[in-house]
């Protein structure tokens, strides 16, 4: 092999540097990370290239969109647990896109004197599948963002991730309900076709539940009326969309996008919903007679018995509940969850240090131990998933620092390292700077 110092790159030029390391693929040939990088990417596209050719616009033949099995296997390589959310996503997309291929065949075969006969015979196939958009009810932190990502990923349609927290009404402070859209079209340059396909997740949508039931209150501009306007889109129907986003004014060109074909995948924490769904299964199910350790366990799992009416008691409006057919709750993540949110997924953390360090031709060992110590402290801190990543940069920040400048074949982080790294880096203060 080659002496580390003396690489350069056979594509490029680059010699090996920190910035830029060069790697010996093999007896001859060094590449630097960056064209490894561009290898990569060009590898991508032309294969993106030939399964794309026959659908410039998305998935539109049947025989295109994985199964539901298909897409839960793949949503199982990213997202840990959450296997009933898992089904339910998998069964609405599949869904979803059949009734697009359905709708895309109808119109190639549109053959308007058949469809006259058709009618006069009266067995016109007049069945219409109606759209699935999707509510995921559940702690924040634990998947809701990554399985709508991933789902967009796999079906390789336009995908954005919006925030119910910004819109407002008309003539408030704010962004008007259509500026949900701009997102997605800026996500496939503005164009329309493709856009009309794609899937929208609106984030904090229990952030804009109706306040109050108490009509004397302030008026709620970014709660029922947010509510009466999402709804035109949920339901399907063409929107004018601002295409730099915001507010709409009168001289601006506005973008017409219909909503029929977009997918809607909306999530919320719903905090306190538990109290709502405890209080209706108090009533209606636990009743005389249970046996109190159970009271405890459905009160812990309160979230999976969730129904549409605890989201009205919340204060959604029917007409977006109904409009969100697909309901799934997703579970808190336990600490053997978290365990396998570090390892596991494909693109998991210390699969993406062991990476970093590999190209620095190092072999890194994480210990069961030391997973555990970096679980712990997310747990200790009501950190969550979300958590795992401030937690093992600050433990990793030294030896990024270190390692490229020793002479080592191996590091291991076993739980004292972690358990140092963490309180010489003062991590309790981290933790309040994090969520001040
Ligand atoms: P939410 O949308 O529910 O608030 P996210 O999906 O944004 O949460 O999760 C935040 C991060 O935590 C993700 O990017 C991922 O790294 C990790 N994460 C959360 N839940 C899971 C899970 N079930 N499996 C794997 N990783 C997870």
């Amino acid at each position: 092999m080659a002496k580390k110092s003396s690489l350069r790159c056979n594509m490029c030029g680059a010699t090996d540097s920190k910035s830029t390391p060069v790697v010996e693929i093999f007896d001859g040939l060094a590449l630097c990370t960056d064209c490894i990088g561009f290898i990569d990417r060009a590898r991508d596209a032309a294969v993106g290239h030939q399964q794309n050719e026959e659908k410039p616009s998305g998935v539109h033949e049947l025989k295109e969109i994985p199964t539901p099995h298909e897409i839960k296997d793949y949503l199982d390589q990213y997202v840990i647990g959450q296997e009933e959310a898992k089904k339910y996503l998998s069964v609405a997309v599949y869904n979803h896109y059949k009734r697009i291929a359905r709708e895309a065949a109808k119109d190639k075969t549109a053959d308007k004197k058949a469809l006259k006969h058709a009618i006069a015979e009266g067995n016109t196939d007049d069945v219409e599948i109606e759209k699935s958009n999707i509510i995921m009810v559940g702690p924040t932190g634990t998947g809701k963002t990554l399985l709508a990502k991933s789902i967009a990923r796999l079906l390789d349609v336009p995908f954005a991730i919006v925030d119910a927290t910004v819109l407002t009404e008309a003539g408030y402070v704010g962004e008007d309900i259509e500026s949900l859209l701009t997102r997605l079209l800026q996500n496939c340059d503005y164009d329309v076709e493709r856009a009309e396909k794609g899937i929208v997740f609106i984030d904090e949508i229990d952030k804009i539940a109706r306040k109050s039931d108490n009509p004397s209150i302030t008026r709620d501009v970014s709660g029922e009326g947010v509510q009466q306007g999402l709804l035109k889109l949920l339901e399907g129907s063409t929107v004018l969309v601002p295409p730099n986003g915001g507010r709409k004014h009168p001289d601006q060109k506005m973008i017409a996008v219909d909503t029929k074909n977009i997918l809607f995948i909306c999530g919320g924490a719903f905090d306190g919903i538990e109290r709502k769904i405890a209080s209706r299964l108090n009533t209606h199910v636990v009743g005389y007679g249970k046996d109190e350790s159970m009271k405890k366990k459905q009160r812990a799992n309160m979230m999976r018995y969730v129904l549409p009416q605890d989201l009205k008691s919340f204060g959604l409006i029917p007409e977006i509940i109904g409009r969100l057919p697909v309901l799934t709750a997703l579970d808190p993540l336990d600490r053997e969850a978290l365990l396998r949110i570090l390892t596991e997924p494909k693109n998991a953390l210390t699969r993406q240090y062991h990476k970093l360090f590999e190209i620095d031709g190092v072999e890194l060992e994480f210990t069961q131990d030391a997973l555990e110590a970096i679980v712990d402290k997310a747990i200790e801190y009501k950190l969550g998933a979300r958590g795992l990543r401030s937690i093992v940069e600050t433990v990793m920040v030294d030896a990024m620092y270190d390692v490229p400048s020793l002479k080592v074949d191996k590091f291991t982080v076993d739980a004292d390292y972690v358990r140092e790294k963490l309180d010489k880096a003062n991590f309790d203060k981290v933790k309040l700077a994090d969520n001040a």
